[in-house]
């Protein structure tokens, strides 16, 4: 599998849930707010195989709704 990565910054409520899980794909910009990790390749990043899956668990997760994750292969 493989999906899109992107965070909308304007809901992301700096839970902090999605960097503390999966600190392979998200971190903190600096103030709490998550963002898609600059060296994956930041927003809209190609995240595949197992790395994916956990994104869409996180994803449902996130309280605010603020992950988006689209799934582009299965
Ligand atoms: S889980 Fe959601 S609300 Fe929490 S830091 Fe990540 S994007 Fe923001």
């Amino acid at each position: 599998m493989k999906v899109r990565v992107s965070v909308d910054e304007d809901l992301c409520t700096a839970c902090a849930l999605c960097y503390d899980e999966l600190p392979e794909v998200y971190e903190d910009r600096g103030d709490g707010i998550a963002k898609v990790r600059d060296d994956i390749g930041g927003d809209g990043a190609i995240v595949e195989g197992e790395l994916a899956e956990r994104v869409l668990e996180i994803t449902e997760e996130c309280p605010s709704g603020a992950l988006i994750t689209e799934v582009i292969e299965e």
